[in-house]
């Protein structure tokens, strides 16, 4: 942008904050609102590739996440009773100069990047969505949600699955489904010399263990269901510890310390496919708005961040935004494609029970083709 440039980001998650940091490097004026007053996360661990790492260093927080969180090489396959089977790698450049693997809780994360924003000479807005978005010559009318009418040259939805941006471009857009599977997630403390991620693979889930911090990580089970229901907070703990019935090792010794207490978060998967272009005049669909993924891959953070990178590679020295979203469009859609496709398939191969080494199979390919510059 070779002038001072007028941008709303609806949405504070990680894409959101992520355009906000990128855009004020560029000099742009940024209004960045979210729809919760408190600016809230859910405290659950998310898992971090290589090239999310890599995202995240050229955002300028990798250090703190690495001070702060796990970061590490390699998966560590163990079958149902906790015994290694095999190893897939996480690659990542060397020169990227970031790990290849890692883990975080998401408040952490937040609190990194939420302090950046408020740094950043962003202006902060809570409790607020937009309403109307009328396109204009190279601008965006919008009308926010407390009735306040403002011009922007540029407006980012980056307000997730249930996008009230991409409501207002793509009406007749598909909408989320559910993909017929939970993920439960609980932390639990992180035995010595657990030092990498492990999956454990061959028995009725698939289960996964990921270090948050040096005496922290967290554990997830994806559950196939045919139906999306609810589970009521009295039967977290009892149904979980059933999941885990006839899994050893470390999985066992989560089992045995389950209780009320335990912080457990059960999510159906979601997801949706958008066909490009994800902008329509000057307002573009980024992150979870656009492209959710499933988590299978470990990817939507670092998707999210990297939509926020390229599209300021794309605005620096342009005045024409929408110019600058077409291009933005041609280097992301096969990428982002390539997670949400391959996602979905080895959700597919979760669900029919496919021998772990199917399961592996993809997930080495994808993260080789992830390691790739964006
Ligand atoms: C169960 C599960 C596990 C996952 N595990 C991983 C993982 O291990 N690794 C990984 O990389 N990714 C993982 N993901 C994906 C990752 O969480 C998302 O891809 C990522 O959070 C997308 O960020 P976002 O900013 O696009 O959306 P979000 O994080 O959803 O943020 C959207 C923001 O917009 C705000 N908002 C919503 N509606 C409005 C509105 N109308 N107006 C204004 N603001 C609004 C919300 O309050 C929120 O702050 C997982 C996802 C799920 C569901």
């Amino acid at each position: 942008m070779t002038k001072e440039r007028q941008v709303l980001v609806v949405g504070g998650g990680i894409a959101g904050m992520a355009t906000t940091l990128m855009l004020r490097r560029l000099g742009a004026q940024v209004l960045l609102i979210d729809l919760d007053p408190g600016w809230r996360v859910y405290g659950a661990g998310i898992t971090i590739t290589g090239p999310t790492l890599r995202a995240m260093k050229q955002l300028g927080i990798y250090d703190e996440v690495a001070a702060q969180a796990y970061v590490g090489q390699g998966i560590r396959i163990c079958d149902v009773q906790g015994q290694p089977i095999d190893e897939v790698a996480t690659p990542i450049a060397p020169d990227a100069g970031v790990a290849g693997c890692g883990g975080i809780m998401r408040p952490l994360l937040h609190r990194i990047m939420s302090a950046h924003v408020r740094e950043c000479g962003a202006q902060v807005r809570l409790g607020l969505t937009v309403d109307v978005l009328t396109d204009q010559d190279n601008g965006v009318q919008v009308q926010l949600s407390d009735g306040s009418e403002h011009r922007f040259d540029l407006v980012v939805g980056a307000d997730g699955l249930f996008s009230r941006v991409r409501q207002l471009l793509f009406p007749q857009a598909e909408k989320p489904r559910y993909m017929g599977q939970y993920v439960w997630r609980t932390v639990a403390p992180r035995p010595r010399g657990l030092d990498q991620r492990h999956f454990f693979l061959g028995g009725p889930h698939k289960v996964g263990l990921t270090p948050v911090s040096p005496d922290a990580m967290y554990m997830f089970l994806l559950e196939t269901s045919a139906q999306r229901g609810h589970v009521p907070d009295a039967d977290l703990a009892p149904q979980l510890s059933r999941l885990l019935a006839s899994y050893g090792g470390p999985l066992r010794e989560i089992r045995e310390s389950l209780s009320e207490n335990s912080p457990i978060i059960v999510r159906p998967l979601e997801a949706f496919r958008l066909p490009r272009p994800w902008s329509r005049g000057n307002t573009l669909l980024i992150g979870d708005a656009a492209h959710p993924t499933t988590p299978q891959l470990a990817s939507g953070a670092g998707l999210a961040i990297e939509d926020a990178l390229v599209l300021a590679e794309e605005l620096r020295g342009t005045d024409h935004v929408a110019t600058a979203l077409q291009r933005f469009m041609q280097r992301r859609y096969e990428r982002c494609q390539l997670v949400v496709e391959n996602s979905f398939e080895i959700g597919n191969r979760e669900r029919a029970g496919a021998p772990a080494g199917e399961q592996t199979e993809i997930l080495a390919r994808s993260l080789a083709a992830l390691a790739e510059d964006i």
